[in-house]
């Protein structure tokens, strides 16, 4: 039973966050923004349209999508009964099996192949440390309907030229294929026997995915069991001629390119669906979280959701991931810049800020106009402290005179300097005196 109110009462709890949720600051927000600028910029350079689906879904959706036998859906959804009507509901933990979903709903293929892209948070209860959270952010691409090695091969080249939008460099691509069903299930026979003959060394989560799903024994992250990982039979050695040509095919495009990568013979992925191209970009500048984008094929997915059979591929990158690394690139670059401020005292000098900053809106800049009480001295430490380009003033006598003080609140030389500029001509001042500082700081940038 809850208490009477009484004074004595001590003071109510705090209310923190969900742990290995992050609240985004504005402090970090110019270097969000910059990025998903980036994305945004990126996609289009490669026609992908952009998809949106709903962050909760039917729970069978990620079971089916995802596969019963994944960490991901044995140990990291966060999954409920939804209170009024008993559905069980999850949070999405991954995009592409919302994607497919939708895809499928809204029979979008009927049309042809379709190159999408999304952004979001996705939710997973993983323990909580650098570059692992519980909500994250991804961005991710599906190309869906395209059965060649081509597609794969613009994929990677797509990824290669964000990183040198981005201007990150150090980060590796590692490409395997997982070959065919039929390929995949002799490989899986080969690596029982392998596993089975060396039971005892195996960790307990091993031992449990030697009955479940064996391929995920070679996705351990246990140093103990690399040694035997590393002994195990290795599915490139059994892949036919037919998947062999679809991984050379990738391969020599990226080769014509010019873009490196490793072939990795133990890269399988956490996923279920994956079929022959399988790729991750790792850097060894995060730690043990170095995997920033990974990737692949699963053309039996949108058969397996329930549409009609058409191959697909695609990749998520962890965003948290990718913008540590263009913060400890150590740029400020990424602060979102005022052009003005207006700083107004006595009488009809509010009216008169008002009407001159909404002009200089209207002709495209960006102004904060002080609000609140203050005089001229404690607005302008506001002004300088805001980081915007100039102060426009307005007091009484630039009210009668109908024009404003313009003082520059970044160079130098213009220190302490003002310039009388009437009003009505205050946008196109400004935007000409804002254009001549860009150009000021273009070797800057
Ligand atoms: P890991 O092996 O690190 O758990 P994963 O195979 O589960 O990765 P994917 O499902 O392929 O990862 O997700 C694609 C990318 O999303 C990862 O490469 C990573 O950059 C990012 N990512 C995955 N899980 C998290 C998380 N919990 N927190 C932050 N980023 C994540
Ligand atoms: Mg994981």
């Amino acid at each position: 039973m809850t208490q009477p109110n009484d004074s004595s009462k001590p003071k109510a709890d705090r209310l923190p966050s969900v742990r290995g949720m992050n609240d985004m600051l504005p402090a970090e927000a110019g270097l969000w923004e910059f990025f998903e600028d980036s994305i945004r910029a990126w996609m289009h350079c490669y026609g992908y349209q952009q998809i949106r689906t709903p962050i909760l879904e039917h729970t069978r959706v990620f079971t089916r999508g995802i596969g019963e036998v994944t960490d991901i859906v044995e140990k990291e959804m966060y999954t409920f009964n939804d209170a009024l009507n008993g559905e069980s509901l999850t949070l999405r933990p991954e995009n592409t099996a919302s994607v497919v979903r939708a895809v499928i709903e809204h029979n979008l293929l009927h049309e042809g192949p379709k190159r999408l892209w999304y952004y979001g948070p996705m939710f997973r209860h993983e323990r909580p440390q650098r570059g692992r959270y519980r909500q994250f952010y991804q961005v991710g691409v599906e190309a869906l309907g395209f059965a060649g090695p081509d597609i794969d091969g613009e994929m990677l080249l797509m990824c290669n030229r964000l990183w040198e939008d981005l201007g990150l460099e150090n980060i590796q691509l590692q490409l395997n294929t997982l070959g065919n069903a039929e390929e995949r299930a002799q490989h899986r026979r080969a690596l029982v026997e392998y596993f089975t003959a060396h039971h005892d060394a195996l960790d307990e989560d091993s031992q449990r995915r030697l009955q479940t799903n064996p391929l995920r024994i070679l996705d351990s992250k246990n140093p103990a069991m690399q040694a035997l990982i590393e002994g195990a039979p290795k599915l490139l050695d059994l892949v036919g001629a037919e998947s062999r040509a679809h991984f050379e095919g990738v391969q020599k495009i990226l080769r014509d390119a010019g873009v490196p990568y490793k072939i990795n013979p133990r890269l399988v992925r956490g996923l279920d669906y994956y079929n022959l191209t399988v790729f991750e970009w790792v850097t060894d500048q995060l730690g043990a979280q170095g995997t920033v984008c990974g990737g692949g094929r699963y053309d039996p997915l949108i058969a397996q959701m329930g549409g009609k059979p058409a191959p697909a591929l695609g990749l998520a990158m962890g965003v948290e991931r990718i913008l540590e690394l263009l913060k400890a690139r150590g740029e400020e670059g990424y602060k979102p810049q005022t052009d003005v401020y207006v700083v107004h005292q006595g009488a009809g000098a509010q009216a008169a800020a008002f009407r001159v900053a909404e002009g200089l809106r209207d002709a495209g800049l960006d102004v904060l106009l002080h609000c609140g009480e203050g005089g001229f001295k404690a607005q302008f430490k506001k002004a300088d402290a805001s980081g915007a380009a100039f102060a426009v003033v307005i007091g009484e006598d630039e009210v009668k005179q109908q024009k404003a003080s313009v003082k520059s609140l970044r160079e130098q030389s213009h220190d302490g300097q003002q310039v009388k500029v009437p009003f009505k001509d205050l946008p196109d001042y400004l935007s000409e005196q804002l254009l001549g500082s860009e150009d000021d700081d273009s070797d800057e940038a």
